[in-house]
């Protein structure tokens, strides 16, 4: 079972390589406590539960980094006012700003 940046790598610019990393952790040692008696500890089906636990979380993550990036490399005078207005638009709201922490505390 891999976890951390061995199972993932995301773009640093987020600070969230480590949350999710130990959001790893946290689910395997869930998948591990609900083990059936009879399964070994790499039973394919505990892997793919663990696996299954993760996909969203990683998946939505590494949109977002990806994306981020993405947006802040366009270069240009035009690139930097939409992506300005945009972040001071995200800042004045408080219901997404509530939002974007929670989903990044997991
Ligand atoms: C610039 C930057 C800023 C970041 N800022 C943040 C942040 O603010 N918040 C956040 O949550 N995350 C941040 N991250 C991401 C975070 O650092 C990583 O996601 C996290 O360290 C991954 O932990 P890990 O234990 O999976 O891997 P690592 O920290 O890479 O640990 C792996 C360890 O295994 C060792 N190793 C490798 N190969 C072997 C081997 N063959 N035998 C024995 N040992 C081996 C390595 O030496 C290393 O010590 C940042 C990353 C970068 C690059």
């Amino acid at each position: 079972a891999l976890v951390g940046d061995a199972a993932h790598l995301i773009h640093p610019l987020a600070g969230q390589g480590m949350n999710l990393g130990l959001r790893d952790v946290a689910a395997l040692a869930d998948t591990v406590a609900a083990k059936e008696s009879f399964r070994d500890l790499g039973d394919m089906v505990l892997l793919r539960r663990y696996e299954r636990a993760r996909r969203e979380d990683i998946r939505a993550l590494m949109i977002a980094t990806d994306g981020l990036q993405k947006l802040f490399s366009v270069p240009g005078p035009l690139a930097k006012i939409v992506r300005n207005s945009g972040m001071a638009f995200v800042g004045a709201q408080p219901f997404i700003k509530r939002w974007l922490v929670s989903a990044a505390l997991g």
